[in-house]
């Protein structure tokens, strides 16, 4: 059977895991002779109402290195749970999950879409100010990139999967981040969080800002650029926005940011013009040592959440002067507002 180099290895990983940690197949993703499981790896605290830290790629199937990227840290963690007693206590007290591959048919197939045609990112019922033409999500035919899927059909099966199982992961949990991990937009990796429907600044804006601030202390010489997603494009059906408004719109006073990794592949490109011309080109870091230096180069990423999602009180307050305060420095600088 046909089956994915990045689903061997999270099956081959799984089989190592022992009692550090749990899998679990979320849905399979089928088109004609393929078919292929959507795995949810999750690590740490069973207790719903855990801090909680995701790490999602493979949405865009094209886009095949979030998914790699995806398993390589899943990988490094699985490993660290074994014998990091640091990260086992850390594990104690919060629940880290991964779901690599959630298009995996779009892997396969070298698409941007699922099996359908739809594109998962434009596929949640939601609707954007002033999207951009065909690109910000369209309901006209599914031959096209960026199709939404039918008005009023339900979610795709990968996108409700993926959805439902947020949700679940959230609910009761008083502080959580997801990285959806994605590539094939500009020179350099960006940080994106919410809304990708509205240029207008979202709620949370204050939290966001703080994270940049702790992570621009802790790390000086990082290379992210953390920023609103509508600063760049705003879109129908963002699958965050979903999240993020549902879950704000039934929970009080419980936290949840959730960001994109935006990897700069036009910087792969620059570097080798001539990958343009193959399918995976323009999405990917296709030279062997370009390749591996993107496996490894959000590892310290993912520490810094880790350890952000630990230790809040470094980021997360609610004393209305320095929510404020928080706010008009996140508006001077995203929003140009003095
Ligand atoms: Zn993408």
């Amino acid at each position: 059977m046909t089956t994915l180099p990045e689903i061997q290895q999270i099956e081959k990983k799984i089989e190592a895991l022992g009692s550090t940690g749990r899998a679990e197949v979320l849905a399979y993703s089928e088109h004609e002779d393929l078919r292929f499981p959507i795995y949810k790896v999750s690590f740490g605290s069973q207790d719903p109402q855990a801090p909680v830290l995701g790490f999602v790629g493979g949405v865009h199937g094209l886009e095949r290195i979030g998914a790699q990227v995806c398993v390589a840290l899943m990988n490094s963690l699985a490993e660290l749970a074994q014998w990091d007693v640091t990260l086992q206590q850390t594990l104690q007290n919060i629940r880290i999950f991964f779901i690599p591959t959630v298009n995996p048919v779009g892997i396969q197939r070298k698409t941007r879409c699922n099996p359908n045609g739809v594109d998962l990112m434009r596929n949640a019922p939601v609707e954007a100010d002033n999207p951009q033409f065909l690109l910000g999500g369209h309901r006209f035919s599914n031959k096209l990139p960026w199709y939404r899927g039918k008005l009023g059909a339900p979610m795709q099966l990968e996108a409700q999967a993926l959805v439902d199982t947020v949700q679940k992961e959230i609910a009761q949990s008083p502080l959580a981040i997801t990285l959806d991990l994605h590539s094939g937009f500009g020179l350099q990796d960006r940080l994106w969080f919410p809304y990708a429907k509205t240029v207008k600044p979202y709620p949370d804006l204050h939290l966001c800002y703080a994270l940049k601030e702790l992570l621009d202390r802790t790390y000086p010489h990082h290379f992210y650029r953390v920023e609103p997603q509508a600063q760049n494009y705003t879109t129908h059906g963002d699958l965050w926005d979903y999240l993020y408004d549902n879950h704000s719109g039934r929970t009080q006073g419980q936290i949840y940011v959730p960001l994109c990794l935006e990897m700069g592949s036009w910087l792969w490109v620059k570097k080798n013009p001539w990958q343009i011309f193959s399918a995976e080109g323009p999405f990917n870091p296709l030279k062997g040592h370009r390749h591996k230096r993107t496996l490894r180069r959000h590892n310290t990423l993912m520490e810094f959440l880790i350890r952000a999602l630990s230790s809040p009180q470094a980021w997360v307050g609610n004393e209305p002067h320095k929510v404020q305060q928080l706010e008009q420095k996140a508006k001077e600088l995203w929003y140009g507002e003095r």
